[in-house]
This record gives C-alpha cells, structure tokens and sequence, in this order.
C-alpha cells in the first residue's frame, strides 16, 4: 500500500515508518522537523518538510504525491504531546492537535483518500477508577492533551461517516523502548516520563529523580502503568491499516499489554543494571492511581499481542541512551 505518515519523523512515528517499510509498503514522510529529526527517518521514505497546520503545504504535498499514485492510507502521528505544556498552553494544544487533524481531513477529502488512523490516548478515559480501560469506558479527560485528543477522535468519527470514510483509532498507553537497532529512539532534552527519566538517572545524566508520591491506593503506594515496547506499538499500525483496508471498517483500539507496573517496580529493574538516587516527593497534579489497558479488542480484531516486556523496553532504551547520551 502507498501510505502516508505525518509526523514520521518524531520518535512513535519513525517507528511506524520502519515497521511500515519492513512490510513491504511505500512510504511518504510529512514532518515539520519540530520534535523529530531528518535522520530518524528510514531511506526507503520520501520527505517532505511540511506542517499539518499550513492548509496550503499539505494541499500542495499530496497533490503532488497523487500524481504518481493516490494513498490508500494517511497515519497521523504530528501531534503535542506533553501534559502539563497542554495545561500552560492550551490553545497551542487545540490549534496542533485538532486543527492540524481537521486539515488533514479536508486534504485526505479533496484528494478522495479513505483511509485514515491515528494516534490516541489513555488519557481520554481521565481519573480512570475501573482497574483495566476497556474501549467503551466513559470518556471523561482532565487535561487539554486529553480533551484534544478526544476533540480529534470525535471529528474523525463524523467526517468518516460524512465522506464513507474509515478509520482506525489507537488509544497509546505508556510507551517507551528504543528500537533494537538503536538508531531510533526518543531522544529529547526535556524528557518527562519515568522511564527515560529513571535510566538517565542510572547513567548518571541526572543526579537523582523523584517519585510523585508514594501515598497512592496500590501495594506499593506509587502509580501503576501499562507500558508498551515503541517497536510493538508501530506494529499495531501496520495491523490496523490492513483491517481497515481490508475489511471496510473502522475501529478504535486500546495498545497496551494488559499488565501493570508501579513507578517503584520500574526504579527497581533499571537498578538491576546501575543504581539510581531517587526521593519521594509530592503526588503531580493529574495523575490516576492506575492505568491499564485491556487488550482483548486489539487481539479479537487484528491478532495484536505484545511480544516485548518491561525488561526489553528498559533495556533497549538504556542501550540507546548509552549509544547517543553517554558518549
Ligand atoms: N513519575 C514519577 N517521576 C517522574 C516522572 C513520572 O514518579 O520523574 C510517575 C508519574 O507520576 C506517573 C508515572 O510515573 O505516576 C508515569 O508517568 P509518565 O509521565 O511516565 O506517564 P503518564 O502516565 O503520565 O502518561
């Protein structure tokens, strides 16, 4: 299939593009360079430096690529992503994350592409009470990264019903890991989640960290995860074009692995490789006690399972920073 991915070039979607590549299938990058890099996108791809937010350079782009072949699909991955940024900077939020997938939209209209699927959250099911999320759990998010995100979902469901249209949404849990080539991987300055934060910790590219809060209702008093290797994530995509295509259908799926991990489990299986200076501070605004996902949808309609654990995703994240942080 001719598909195209906007955002390939940020850590989740240079993953797709891989596991898109890998399957044999052509591949268009649209990126804006803001959080990804040139370099993480695989050779067979075609770039293009666009915006999903410039109405116009994404017109241009893929009118330009229907002349030598229409896409069967568009996966979008170009959104903000960061919790508390969200908070400080909502509208920035509502302009990139919905407006950037209602331009999308219109342009995947006009050029009569049906096929879309996109990167969600855990975060649209909010201060989840139930211990594991299943798909048709209240929505009720309590962040504008959240709220966006959901805003998308919403939009997408009525523009495919408008335009016989059909998509597949992915709700993300925690994801981390680097791919086992370590050539790509999340690589930022301004990391904010555990993993990453914990192994830097180890390699000593922090001093110390601070678990938020040990007071929580769970055996050890610290959140518990759902955490989901980036490599079998991006393959969920490959699967989920394929089902919409293929099928004529639309879909919106958790990722996840159905398991669950405290925050004090995750300093504890980094310490097993170097050790790691941590505190307890305070709880951080927003976070639920506990967040996994159920994962039967994935299984029952695309055979999806995860096939890495917790140990790969620390160990190939700490392979990879060792690779492009310690030297
Ligand atoms: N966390 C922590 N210290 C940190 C970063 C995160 O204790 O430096 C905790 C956070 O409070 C949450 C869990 O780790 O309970 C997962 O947070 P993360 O930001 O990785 O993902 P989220 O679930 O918020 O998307």
């Amino acid at each position: 299939m001719k598909v195209c991915v906007i955002g390939g070039a940020g850590y989740i979607g240079s993953h797709a593009v891989l596991e898109l590549v890998n399957d044999g299938h052509e591949v268009v990058v649209i990126d804006n360079l803001s959080t990804g890099t040139r370099d993480a996108v695989d050779e067979k791809a075609r770039f293009y430096l666009g915006d999903i937010t410039n109405e116009k350079q994404l017109f241009d782009i893929f009118s330009e690529e229907t002349l030598l072949g229409r896409f069967d699909a568009v996966m979008h991955f170009a959104a903000k992503i960061v919790v508390p940024e969200s908070v400080s900077h909502p509208l920035e939020y509502y302009h990139n994350n919905v407006e950037g997938v209602r331009i999308m939209l219109k342009t995947m209209v006009q050029h009569g592409i049906k096929n879309v699927i996109f990167s969600s959250t855990a975060a649209v099911y909010g201060d989840v009470k139930k211990d594991i999320c299943t798909e048709d759990d209240e929505l009720k998010p309590i962040n504008p990264y959240g709220e966006s995100k959901l805003a998308s979902e919403r939009l997408i469901h009525w523009v495919a019903q408008a335009y016989d249209m059909n998509y597949c949404i992915f709700r993300y849990f925690n994801v981390a890991g680097a791919h086992e080539s370590l050539k790509i991987g999340l690589k930022r300055d301004n990391l904010t989640h555990i993993i990453p934060i914990t192994v830097q910790t180890a390699l000593k590219i922090r001093s110390s960290m601070v678990i938020f809060g040990d007071d929580y209702p769970t055996p050890d008093g610290t959140c518990i995860r759902d955490y989901i290797h980036v490599a079998d994530l991006a393959f969920a995509h490959v699967l989920g074009m394929k089902y919409i295509v293929n099928e004529n259908k639309s879909a919106t799926i958790n990722l996840g692995s159905s398991t669950g991990y405290s925050v004090k489990q995750v300093i504890d299986e980094v310490s097993q490789y170097f050790p790691v200076n941590y505190s307890i501070g305070p709880r951080r605004e927003g976070d639920p006690a506990k967040l996994i996902a159920s994962s039967e949808r994935a299984k029952n309609l695309l055979g999806w399972t995860v096939k890495r654990t917790l140990k790969d995703i620390i160990k190939t994240d700490l392979d990879f920073r060792i690779k492009h942080e310690t030297r």
